[in-house]
């Protein structure tokens, strides 16, 4: 089926990247949040990507205003999933809100929607049981931040039909992306690996092995890391890596637990980036 309207659930670090890059892609775009204060937020996070694009020189001022033009936000899903060809719930990463979210858009969506969750090691299987159609729904994983970060992990679910992953494999592409389609597994390829670096690194800095500046410095450096673990995650945010990890725990095993220094600082507030402070601190927050 031809895409040409899509609803983004969530309103936040990636839903406001999400909704650009298809925005971007020439889709007329809706994005929901339960809160008036993300949407804002979004809408402001936007005009200042693309407003960058147009300083560059990559984006034409005419660009940019379509752009604008083809983005809207709203509290009220309801209206917005009566609409969409395809909604991509972009919602915090707990299971128990994504079944709540997809169950209402079972209700909303026309018949012949297609639903994707960006999720980062969440089961898509798991979230297709709140759906009465199961097939239509796959995993786009997007990276962060979506505007500059080339890859979507598409997610093949025990169910999901070969024309969804057609279809958001082709949305995708309109966005700019390049796609590698994964079977369903925790954490999928990308999740899986960088939650082992993160936490390991958080291990490293717990026993002492070395500084946080010094351990980015030397993935970066040594290895040839674009970004250091600590900066990755403060921009990840450290609530997001935790219950990855422990859903990695609970499914792959002891190998995934979470380190206890990470633990601590999610307790302790620091987040990341978008608090102003998680490993590092961001005083202009
Ligand atoms: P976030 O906390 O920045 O944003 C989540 C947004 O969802 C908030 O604006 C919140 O108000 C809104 N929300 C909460 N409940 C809602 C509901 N019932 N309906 C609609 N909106 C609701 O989180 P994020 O970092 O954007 O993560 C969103 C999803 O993307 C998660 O599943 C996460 O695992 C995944 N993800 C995150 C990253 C990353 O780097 N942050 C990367 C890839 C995937």
């Amino acid at each position: 089926m031809a895409i040409e309207r899509i609803l983004v659930i969530g309103a936040g670090t990636m839903g406001h990247g999400i909704g650009h890059a298809a925005a971007v892609g020439g889709y007329t775009v809706t994005i929901q949040d339960v809160s008036p204060a993300s949407l804002d937020k979004a809408r402001a996070a936007v005009e200042k990507i693309v407003q960058k694009g147009v300083e560059l020189g990559k984006t034409k001022p005419d660009e940019a205003q379509k752009i604008i033009g083809r983005l809207s936000f709203t509290p009220d899903r309801e209206a917005a999933a009566r609409q969409a060809d395809l909604i991509i719930e972009a919602a915090p990463e707990q299971i128990a809100i994504k079944m709540e979210i997809f169950a209402g858009l079972d209700r909303m969506a026309p018949e012949s929607a297609i639903f994707a969750s960006n999720t980062s090691a969440l089961s898509i299987t798991e979230m297709a049981g709140a759906l009465s159609r199961p097939a239509r729904l796959v995993g786009m994983h997007f990276f962060n931040p979506v505007h500059k970060m080339k890859l979507v992990e598409v997610i093949r679910a025990l169910e999901s039909s070969p024309a969804a992953i057609e279809a958001v494999t082709e949305v995708a592409r309109r966005m700019g992306k390049e796609t590698v389609l994964v079977r369903e597994s925790p954490g999928f390829v990308t999740s899986r690996v960088n939650a082992m670096i993160g936490n390991e690194a958080f291990c490293m800095l717990q026993e002492g092995v070395a500084s946080a500046p010094d351990i980015d410095k030397a993935l970066k450096l040594g290895l040839n890391h674009p970004m250091g673990p600590f900066e990755l995650v403060d921009l990840v945010g450290l609530d997001t890596r935790l219950s990855v990890l422990e859903f990695l725990h609970k499914t792959l095993g002891e190998k995934y637990r979470p380190c206890p220094l990470l633990v601590q600082y999610v307790k302790a507030g620091r987040l990341g980036r978008k608090v102003g402070k998680g490993v590092f601190e961001y005083p202009e927050k």
